[in-house]
């Protein structure tokens, strides 16, 4: 049902990715066809050249994202970025990850060949009873920082935190970060792949240790790290059938959008990146389902959605 719109609802392939701590659940319950039980990532809407999503159908069916970005900037409001500026996935955690932190755009441009930095986050999907997360550490300052490194006592640096379904966790850079296992999460990040491993639980691969980055990562952490308390945000009793904005940073804006029944929207962004997080319906006559990924982009229009789904979004802003 078209209301005179003049463009499409862009749906994309995703790109998933195999990590030693992945899983099956993004194939078996989400669908993508991919093999192996070491699924860990669902690149749902990227221009990354590590995972560049083709559009699935429609009048730009089989061109790239970064394709449609280059080709036609009209799509995305003409933005003054010089890249597709996000990253969404979903991400399945069946073990523990490494210990992280990502640069900011500055350190980055300086020491990853110009790259952007990263900053992310994350919307809890999934998590088991009593779940944790690693984020931000335990040091006062700089020098007990890297005492700390130094001694190797991870135990007292590392932070975690309680989290729960429906939490939503921002990631500056120079924040200490990692997910735990059982722990399935919808990332929105700037697109960038920039990452520095402080730390791997002794962990081996091919018998032998992962490469850390331990000078990287204590250039750029933060210290003393956000307090526990302002690190996670429950998102809870927002209104059906709107689009709520759950936060927003110089980086992005994330939106949550929980559809029973009817919802209708006016698309006032450069874009929209939606995936579906849960349940059925249909947008603007299309037939949706949990694991989809679309781009809504400049000039849309009016959205109107039907179903019993919920759905994160993100935009930049101008
Ligand atoms: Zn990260």
């Amino acid at each position: 049902m078209k209301k005179g719109n003049s463009e499409e609802l862009i749906f994309l392939v995703p790109v998933c990715k195999h990590n030693i701590w992945g899983g099956v659940k993004l194939r078996e319950e989400f669908g993508y066809p991919v093999e192996g039980n070491d699924i860990g990532e669902c690149w749902g809407i990227s221009a990354h050249p590590e995972g560049d999503g083709t559009v699935r159908d429609g009048r730009y069916q089989g061109r790239k994202l970064s394709e449609l970005w280059e080709g036609h900037p009209e799509l995305f409001g003409h933005l003054q970025y010089d890249r597709y500026p996000l990253l969404t996935k979903i991400i399945d955690a069946q073990d523990d990850l490494s210990i992280q932190v990502h640069p900011d755009d500055a350190y980055a441009k300086e020491h990853e060949n110009g790259s952007l930095g990263k900053t992310e986050c994350w919307y809890i999907m999934g998590c088991k009873e009593d779940a944790t997360i690693v984020i931000g550490h335990n040091a006062k300052d700089e020098a007990e920082l890297k005492e700390m490194v130094a001694q190797g006592r991870w135990q007292e640096l590392i932070r975690e935190i309680p989290i729960h379904k429906g939490d939503f966790i921002q990631i500056d850079p120079g924040t200490v970060h990692a997910i735990k296992a059982d722990t399935l999460i919808l990332e929105t990040q700037q697109n960038s792949a920039i990452t520095y491993r402080l730390y791997d639980y002794g962990r081996l691969q091919n018998g032998k240790p992962r490469e850390l980055h331990i000078d990287k990562s204590l250039d750029v952490i933060t210290v003393p790290a956000k307090s526990a308390r302002d690190s996670v945000e429950s998102i809870s009793n927002l209104l059906e059938n709107q689009l709520n904005q759950i936060y927003s940073c110089e980086k992005y804006t994330v939106f949550k959008l929980d559809v029973n029944g009817n919802a209708a929207f006016g698309q006032s962004y450069p874009f929209l990146a939606a995936s579906v997080l849960e349940g059925t319906g249909q947008v603007d006559g299309k037939e949706v389902h949990k694991g989809d990924h679309f781009m809504i982009p400049f000039g849309y229009g009016n959205v109107e959605m039907k179903g019993s789904m919920s759905l994160i979004l993100s935009t930049v802003e101008r």
